[in-house]
């Protein structure tokens, strides 16, 4: 017997249940299209939802940041990695989040894991939703707290589980505000309200929010007019909407003095290196500029969810720039995401255990860098494998 037989068994269990997953090569990205094993196709998978990230103005200011201080920060943020551009970034966040202060990580899965493990222990309890961020949830298992998992947007169940959950130290809700994977929207609002009644603190990971919602890009907040104070803690990335890479927590002075004390993937790991810093913060700027990119953005991702809708397609409950395609099987998914390579478009089967059993769909990420002109290809497309697949009349 060889003791690594256990890989190939859940390996082959993996491939029987069509939930193998392997890598793919991209070669080239720009704009909205990219080159993917040596194949141009239009490009439905990407965070890039500004546009940013291939952005002339941003390329420049990582190339100065280097010639600045080099490629790396060489060493972590508490030793001599804590160049000035941190601290420049960060107030630029506080200002744009409309905080006191602001902390950067290295990532947004080293916030979550960070900044719930620092705030609670076995004595509290954590509030979740069923659909939040595998980082959210980790984070949760780290800190050894109690943790119990809420149904999905369901603000009605979250009361009753707040009415009968006994004695804890500390309690904290905590949400995606868009869903990763549905691209709907948490009920802030009334979370922050059971929040304030039940004496929770509230936490709201933006990482699909930030420089996407609210009419400046400010994030859930901003959508919905929720006054900053209402919200203990606000993380969101730099990944996705911001074009380059990183992650923010926007909190008071004090609470951002404490996860530099305690927050372990803070503290040891090495700090981002200045091209990163750099192109975030003329992203920042960039967004506080003007916000023609968000507009754009919204109208494609409008247009694609109204065009899809009305051949019947069921994309769930999404009200922004990730767009569900529910085929349900998940092969069928594959077969599905086959059809739409062959035609020039490249857009990923989703399927268990990042979503629910028997809901393997299609996920569209639109940007502001998609023209009428691919987006109205792409929807005839989309129709004819919907017929062909048996999915749509
Ligand atoms: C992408 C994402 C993260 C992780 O951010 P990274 O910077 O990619 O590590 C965290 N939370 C949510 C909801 C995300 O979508």
């Amino acid at each position: 017997m060889n003791k690594l037989n256990f890989f190939d068994d859940e390996l082959f269990g993996l491939e029987k249940k069509g939930l193998y997953r392997t890598l793919r090569t991209c070669s080239k990205f720009k704009s909205s299209k990219l080159v993917l094993d040596g194949k141009e196709l239009i490009n439905f998978s990407s965070n890039n939802y500004l546009g940013l990230a291939d952005d002339p103005i941003l390329k420049e200011a990582a190339c100065k940041a280097i010639e600045k201080y080099g490629c790396g920060s060489t060493a972590s943020r508490l030793m001599c990695g804590n160049l000035a551009l941190n601290e420049e970034l960060e107030k630029r966040i506080a200002g744009f989040k409309r905080t006191e202060a602001a902390l950067i990580f290295s990532s947004g899965y080293m916030a979550n894991i960070g900044v719930i493990s620092a705030l609670m222990g076995r004595q509290d309890v954590i509030f979740a939703d069923k659909y939040n961020h595998a980082s959210l949830v980790d984070g949760c298992v780290l800190s050894r707290a109690k943790l119990i998992r809420y149904p999905h947007k369901d603000v009605k169940k979250l009361e009753q589980i707040l009415k009968n959950t006994g004695k804890y130290v500390r309690r904290l809700i905590v949400t995606d505000s868009v869903f990763s994977m549905d691209g709907d929207i948490a009920p802030l609002p009334e979370i922050v309200e059971l929040a304030k009644q039940y004496d929770c603190m509230v936490m709201i990971d933006d990482a699909h929010a930030t420089g996407v919602l609210g009419k400046t890009g400010r994030g859930s907040l901003e959508y919905f007019g929720i006054p900053e104070e209402a919200v203990d803690i606000h993380m969101g990335t730099f990944g996705k909407a911001l074009g380059s890479f990183g992650a923010y927590v926007a909190w008071s002075r004090r609470l951002i003095e404490f996860l530099i004390n305690k927050a372990r993937s803070f503290i040891f790991t090495t700090a981002l290196p200045p091209s990163v810093i750099g192109s975030v913060i003329v992203a920042i700027s960039i967004l506080e500029m003007d916000n023609t990119r968000i507009k754009i953005l919204n109208k494609n991702a409008s247009y694609f969810r109204n065009q899809l809708r009305k051949e019947g397609f069921n994309i769930l409950d999404t009200k922004t720039q990730i767009i569900p395609l529910i085929i349900g099987e998940n092969n069928k998914a594959i077969q599905f995401s086959e059809f739409l390579m062959q035609n020039g478009i490249f857009a990923v089967a989703i399927r268990p255990p990042s979503v629910p059993l028997n809901t393997a769909r299609i996920r569209f990420s639109i940007t502001a860098a998609h023209s009428k002109e691919e987006l109205g290809y792409t929807i005839g497309i989309i129709k004819k494998a919907g017929k062909k697949f048996g999915i749509t009349q």
